[in-house]
């Protein structure tokens, strides 16, 4: 199988100049002349040149004879006009195009010029993650051992500093690995990405890494006892044994845990495919559901970037939350009354709506351990609603309870995810989105979702998740990220591997 991890002065190699020896060409980003990034000295004129005669380079990658640099051809991939409403995104755009383009062109070796630009603090570390991202092969393509071949990338930075550059380019290193874990998890179909393959696969990600330790919750009684909503979403698809649900716990914890001052705990959804359950989707709308274990797959990336990053003042639990809602005789259904973990009793209105029940129980079991620990911040990262992908788009909404409001925190993801090229949004839990979900007749205390209520379904359910795993009145940071829309939508769309990226930048995991 084709290698899937970067590594430094293996496949990925910095370089001082652009002529630098074995390469078959090199690739440039072009900004507009108005954002003032200098081209490298070698090439300035000769670039001066082309943009005469023919300013279509400005909008589309093209690839040139040239002479001053290694290989003889050289790629130039516009960044277009950068406006006050563009973020670094278009950063990553032209360097993930200008690698398609090279790659197109049959090079096996490019060199990416990595340029400063002064209007995006973290353009370099984007630049890279664009260019690798374009290298990309989906797991189940490298199995076949039908990956395109790619033998190596150089990253060239103008500027004398290359010891700065260094850590930048060690960072995109350890962040694109970690981007890796999570598409392979997320974009694998249905049943290479089985509940069962996703565990070995997490084992063997993380194997031989001292810093993180694994532990799976399989056991039928186990799992009934202690996540019995989970439980209830996965009865249909227990009676296949691939298909069973899994619990998987992973903890981070730095070598030295004095130093730590923040433990953040991620719950992600794990739903590895989505048929609705006996509220079956219908028409088309079951196409792209194995993408609904996005979430658990950016928990894992999570904690892999942690693992190579190894930052000294963060404890890391990740639990992913690996179920099936499939459907059969032994299919959950409307009207079934559930008691959750937390003790309340739920009505199930639709079985659909399973994302919410797939985190419930383990959402819970956090936020009783939190109170332990030393300065929690509980999250949930779920592909949780259409209504997500509706109100946004392909941005991520994030919600903080009333704790995390306190510091401002979706309003720091958001602009830790303009830094590193993710778009957030962040969106505010009402009253009502809590109270929507209780239950309206004698003996239930919540619904798995109000079937009434037309609007507002992100934040409702974000306002079920605070309600069922107790935290309503809790005082500890938790704050919902909906991926629904962000993740990236099959068949369109690759993986996107949100959020992995605004939550390193938030959280200081960057070297
Ligand atoms: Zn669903």
């Amino acid at each position: 199988m084709a290698t899937a991890e970067f590594k430094l002065y293996e496949n990925i190699f910095i370089e001082t100049s652009i002529q630098a020896s074995d390469y078959d060409g090199v690739i440039l980003i072009l900004y507009p002349e108005e954002s003032n990034v200098p081209k490298p000295r070698l090439i300035a004129s000769y670039i001066h040149k082309i943009t005469i005669v023919d300013k279509h380079v400005e909008k589309t990658p093209t690839v040139w004879n040239c002479d001053y640099v290694t290989g003889g051809r050289l790629v130039i991939s516009p960044t277009g006009k950068i406006t006050p409403y563009n973020d670094v995104g278009v950063v990553k755009e032209a360097a993930r195009k200008g690698v398609e383009r090279a790659l197109d062109a049959g090079m096996k070796k490019p060199l990416l010029i990595v340029q400063n630009a002064v209007d995006f603090p973290d353009g370099q570390l984007v630049c890279i993650l664009g260019a690798l991202e374009a290298l990309y092969q989906p797991l189940q393509m490298r199995e076949r051992n039908i990956s395109k071949h790619f033998f190596k990338i150089g990253l060239h930075a103008e500027e004398n500093e290359s010891e700065s550059f260094e850590k930048v380019v060690r960072n995109a290193i350890a962040l694109e690995n970690s981007r890796i874990l999570t598409r392979d998890i997320a974009g694998g179909d249905p049943e290479r990405m089985s509940p069962e393959n996703i565990v070995s696969y997490i084992r063997n990600a993380f194997s031989g890494n001292n810093f993180v330790t694994i532990n799976v919750i399989d056991d039928d009684k186990v799992i009934q006892e202690e996540f019995p909503l989970l439980a209830a979403v996965s009865r249909a698809a227990n009676q296949i044994d691939r298909h069973k649900p899994k619990i998987v716990e992973l903890l981070y914890k730095p070598s030295d845990l004095t130093r730590v001052t923040e433990t953040i705990m991620l719950v992600g959804k794990g739903v590895t495919y989505d048929t609705g359950g006996a509220n079956i989707k219908t028409g088309d709308f079951m196409t792209g559901m194995s993408r609904d274990k996005s979430g658990a797959a950016a928990v894992a990336g999570f904690v892999k970037a942690c693992s190579l990053l190894k930052p000294v003042h963060l404890k890391v639990v990740g639990v992913l939350c690996l179920c099936r809602n499939s459907i059969g005789e032994d299919s959950y259904v409307p009207d079934e009354l559930i008691i959750s973990k937390s003790g309340k009793s739920v009505r199930v209105t639709n079985t659909d709506a399973e994302g919410r029940f797939a985190m419930a129980d383990a959402l819970f079991k956090v936020s009783e351990i939190a109170s332990k620990e030393l300065n929690p911040h509980i999250y949930t990262i779920a592909t949780l609603t259409g209504h997500a992908y509706r109100s946004y788009g392909n941005y991520t909404a994030a919600m903080d309870n009333h704790s995390a409001r306190a510091t401002n925190h979706a309003s720091r993801i958001q602009f830790s995810g303009s830094r590193v090229g993710e778009g957030v949004e962040v969106s505010i839990i009402r009253p009502e989105d809590l109270t929507v979900n209780e239950g309206k007749i004698k003996g239930d205390d919540l619904v798995q979702i109000d079937m009434n209520t037309k609007t507002r379904h992100h934040q409702l359910a974000a306002g079920f998740l605070i309600k069922v795993a107790n935290l309503e009145d809790k005082n500890v940071k938790y704050t919902h990220l909906d991926i629904a829309g962000a993740a990236g939508i099959l068949p369109l769309t690759d993986p996107t591997a949100v959020p992995v990226l605004s939550l390193c930048h938030v959280h200081k995991v960057l070297l």
